[in-house]
């Protein structure tokens, strides 16, 4: 290091609130705290002190401490400390950072996400906290003047980001960030000290004081190897035990200082990867395939569902496991979806692969379209496969109150009528209507009346007592009910402007008037137009 370095080093120290006491804190933790807690309790700021590691070896730095502990540093159990581990040439490494290290290239090679930053997620023994507190009375017991308040002692949380934030940044090419989509989690746990915080709930149950609720972490979901080594309570949850307790109080139960640490603390080391959404359009050909998985009391009503059909083929191209499925509207199940389809975004959670090319959309698009997937692709197809940004995702649900939609229905009508007295209602423009709660409907949305507007009418005739007719409405219109106008409850509705019996035999939703996501595809699977039944013929 050069001595320029080195004098704007001690500068940087030489700014820290308790660098007056510098001296002292030595003398009291130098025994038993390594010396990177020596620096946090100084209240020195400084990232790059942390970790350049040289600066603390170095022989003229070695002020700050000489040599290695003869235990493990007492304040950070080890996790901030340097100590004789290395070889012979090189024997001062740090404790933990490159059995960390080693863990994360384990984990790396499961997975094959791309990203170029990282963040880390920390939990740590909440024994810390009970060991920073003891060590602060202690301090302030055995240096003269010294008041630093609990705020201005670095935390071990904060120190690690920069230290091995750092380490992991120069030995993995990953830049580390205090934000990122991709995040290593470490999870530290120490067996010998983690019922030191116990005392405090016992304390407080004796003095009638409040206790917070014990948050068990281990009770929280956690994936596989996770789960063993979570800490039994949250740090969060010791932070509020030491709340009300004075340090009277705590100096009658608990050692100051810390008594020395017997084991070295576990690790677990994870990787995930916030979502990634990619949106789409679906068009659907079943006229018996619900848009979620239809259960009732455990027992699934049909094989297939939409979103299911979806995830199938595109949750593998990111080699995910769980995902979460939205879509602008949707329809009955007996109801097709055709044209280009309707929006849809599949949340993927955690995903292994992070960067899809376009060409592997259009690729697996074709793929499953052409009837790779044969049962499935007859069902639903799939177009426009694009990875969205998240805060576009909002776009498919805003879009559902002011999107209109266009509707194909096969209609039958109980009289025969001429095409020009069917041209004189269809010729309407904008015509409002009155929707009561459908009836069918009527046990999951409440009872109020709607007004929609249905924009413009259209008929094809197929013989004298059969029409499709074409429907562009407002979004949230209750076609069927338009349609056979629902027991009266729909006025108008096209049996009574027709003034006689109309059903609806058959339903398509032709579009979803909605400019999201963009229209990659060039390759458009085509639909057929509703068939009238055979019994019908
Ligand atoms: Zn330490």
């Amino acid at each position: 290091m050069s001595d320029e370095v080195a004098s704007q080093l001690t500068a940087d120290i030489q700014v820290s609130p308790n660098y007056k006491y510098l001296p002292s804190i030595l003398d009291v933790l130098s025994p038993t705290c390594c010396a990177r807690c020596i620096l946090r309790f100084t209240g020195v700021q400084a990232p790059h002190i942390y970790s350049k590691t040289e600066m603390i070896t170095e022989p003229e730095r070695k002020q700050l401490r000489e040599g290695p502990l003869p235990g493990i540093c007492s304040a950070c159990l080890g996790l901030l400390e340097e100590t004789m581990i290395g070889s012979a040439r090189d024997p001062i490494q740090h404790r933990y950072e490159g059995k960390i290290n080693e863990m994360l290239s384990q984990e790396l090679t499961q997975t094959e996400a791309q990203f170029d930053d990282y963040t880390l997620a920390i939990s740590l023994p909440p024994s810390l906290i009970i060991r920073q507190y003891s060590i602060w009375y202690l301090l302030r017991q055995r240096t003269q003047g010294f008041n630093g308040d609990v705020p201005i002692i670095v935390e071990i949380k904060e120190c690690l980001k920069w230290t091995l934030g750092r380490f992991l940044q120069d030995h993995r090419k990953m830049e580390f960030k205090f934000q990122s989509n991709f995040t290593v989690t470490l999870i530290v746990k120490n067996e010998s000290t983690n019922t030191e915080h116990e005392f405090l709930a016992d304390m407080k149950e004796k003095e009638g004081l409040q206790k917070p609720k014990p948050q068990r972490l281990n009770k929280r979901r956690a994936n596989g190897d996770n789960k063993k080594v979570m800490p039994e309570v949250s740090s969060n949850y010791v932070s509020k035990l030491l709340d009300d307790i004075t340090f009277e109080k705590f100096k009658e139960s608990s050692p100051i200082p810390p008594p020395p640490v017997t084991s070295e603390c576990s690790l677990a080391v994870s990787l995930s990867h916030s979502p990634i959404y990619v949106a789409g359009r679906y068009i659907k050909y079943s006229r018996d395939i619900s848009q979620s998985p239809w259960v009732i009391d455990g027992v699934r009503k049909t094989q297939f569902s939409v979103e299911e059909i979806l995830a199938g083929p595109i949750l593998p191209m990111f080699k995910a496991q769980g995902y979460k499925f939205m879509s602008a509207g949707r329809e009955d199940s007996d109801v097709r979806m055709t044209g280009r389809g309707r929006p849809f975004v599949l949340e993927i959670e955690n995903p292994k692969v992070t960067r899809v090319g376009d060409d592997v959309f259009r690729k697996i698009e074709h793929l499953h379209n052409s009837g790779a997937h044969s049962v499935e692709s007859t069902l639903v197809k799939f177009v426009d496969l694009q990875i969205v940004p998240k805060g576009e995702v909002s776009k498919i649900k805003e879009g559902e109150q002011t999107k209109t939609k266009n509707y194909r229905a096969l209609v039958w009508i109980s009289r025969s009528m001429t095409d020009e007295e069917l041209r004189a209602i269809t010729e309407r423009k904008d015509l409002v209507i009155d929707q009561k709660t459908p009836v069918r409907v009527l046990h999951r949305r409440t009872l109020a009346v709607r007004q929609k507007k249905i924009h413009s009418l259209g008929f094809e005739r197929i013989n004298e007592h059969f029409i499709y007719l074409d429907l562009h409405t407002e979004s949230g219109t209750y076609i069927k009910e338009f349609v056979h106008g629902d027991l009266g409850r729909t006025q108008p509705s096209f049996t009574s402007l027709l003034g006689c019996q109309t059903d609806i035999l058959e339903l398509d939703v032709t579009s979803v008037n909605l400019d999201f996501p963009s229209q990659v595809s060039t390759e458009i699977p085509e639909t057929t137009k509703a068939e009238i039944p055979h019994y019908l013929k």
